[in-house]
């Protein structure tokens, strides 16, 4: 079970909500990050559990979906994580036979350029660098 705080500057009203650290639901792993180019918290999917199909016809379609896998197009899109909110609204595992962890690198959802750090309560205001406040009780449930 994961829970999603309010975090809140005292100093400039900046308001975020997200984990406040490393957080994990049943399929997937958050962990806070600090964007400097944004300047915001977000909750970065760091490992999502996704599902093997079952190869079709006993796994004779299988070495073209290898080959496929290893496609440009199809690599750069295992490597961006999805957003948080994307992550939560996709179909549970529950009932998947096969299923594995997804790992992926800790990136800002909105540029996979912009440099972004962990971030972890009670780290600072990423807009002003004041000790953010955090709101006891949790903002949400999730998973
Ligand atoms: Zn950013
Ligand atoms: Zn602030």
């Amino acid at each position: 079970m994961g829970r999603s705080f309010w975090f809140e500057c005292s100093r400039c009203g900046y308001r975020a909500t997200v984990s406040g650290g490393a957080d994990r639901g049943r399929d997937l792993f958050v962990q806070t990050i600090s964007c400097r180019d944004c300047r915001k918290l977000y909750d970065a999917v760091t490992r999502l559990r996704i599902s093997e199909p079952t190869p079709p016809f006993g796994g004779l379609l299988r070495p073209l979906a290898a080959k496929a896998r290893k496609s440009k197009a199809a690599k750069s899109k295992m490597d961006s994580p999805p957003s948080f909110e994307a992550a939560l609204s996709r179909l549970p595992c529950q009932g998947v036979r096969r299923s594995r962890w997804q790992h992926y690198k800790l990136q800002c959802p909105v540029s996979a350029i912009h440099r972004v750090s962990a971030w972890n309560d009670p780290d600072p205001c990423p807009q002003c660098g004041m000790v953010l406040e955090k709101n006891a009780l949790p903002y949400r449930l999730w998973d």
